[in-house]
């Protein structure tokens, strides 16, 4: 059997037979570098994983679907959660604006056999990394500079001036946390970044 369908069949096998939980891919990086759109290419090509629906109390955007791309919650929701014990972890990013990790949604698509993909920021990547240990894959994904993130912020079109400020005042700190995680990938062009990113994640399967 060709290689390629040797590892889907390997993989398929492990999620039918629930006999391997999944462990944790964690995509880090400032806001704009790109984790989104590599998540989805992820996404498209391992049917083994399985995308982490964070919680925020953000404001939904005009492209964005409440359950697929957040579950967007009020400040009471966001804290009930918090009071509960439901989140892994949970951060405030910007401006009083929470984002938590829900707990039951990552366990549950591990023990059916699952990776888990995360897309969050620093800080909970840190945490995250406490938690799982070696079952974690925590990967930051850095922009080619602070003036091409800018730009891609800005052709994104989804912040206001005063967010855009926030969120690269942000950006600048956060690159400074490059060396506290397993991985690094500079996403310059997106095809050599999205090869060099599938390539450390086969590989960590293959480990795992
Ligand atoms: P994040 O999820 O980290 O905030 P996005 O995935 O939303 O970032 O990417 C920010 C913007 O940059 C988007 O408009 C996206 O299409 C664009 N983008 C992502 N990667 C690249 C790349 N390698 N080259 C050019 N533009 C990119
Ligand atoms: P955005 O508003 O651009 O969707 O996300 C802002 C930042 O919050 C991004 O860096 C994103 O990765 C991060 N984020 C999304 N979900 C979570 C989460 O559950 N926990 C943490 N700590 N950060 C998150």
């Amino acid at each position: 059997m060709p290689r390629r369908n040797w590892n889907r069949f390997v993989s398929r096998y492990k999620i039918l037979s629930k006999t391997v939980r999944g462990n944790i891919i964690v995509l880090v990086a400032p806001s704009g570098a790109g984790k989104t759109t590599l998540a989805n290419k992820l996404l498209e090509d391992f049917e083994n994983i399985r995308f982490s629906v964070s919680a925020t109390t953000r404001s939904i955007r005009n492209n964005e679907v409440h359950g697929k791309d957040y579950y967007f919650l009020s400040e009471d929701e966001f804290q009930e959660k918090i009071e509960a014990g439901e989140f892994l972890e949970w951060e405030e990013f910007y401006n009083g604006i929470r984002y938590g990790t829900l707990k039951s949604d990552v366990e549950k698509m591990r023990d059916n056999g699952y990776y888990v993909l995360l897309d969050i920021e620093v800080l909970g990547a840190v945490n995250i990394k406490k938690i799982y240990g070696q079952q974690a894959l925590t990967i930051f994904i850095k922009p080619p500079s602070l003036e091409v993130l800018e730009k891609r912020l800005t052709d994104r079109g989804t912040e206001s001036e005063q967010t855009l400020k926030t969120r690269l005042d942000r950006a600048k700190k956060e690159l400074s946390y490059e060396n506290r995680f397993d991985k690094v990938v500079i996403n310059d062009d997106l095809n050599h970044a999205y090869s060099k990113l599938k390539t450390m994640i086969s590989g960590f399967m293959n480990k795992n």
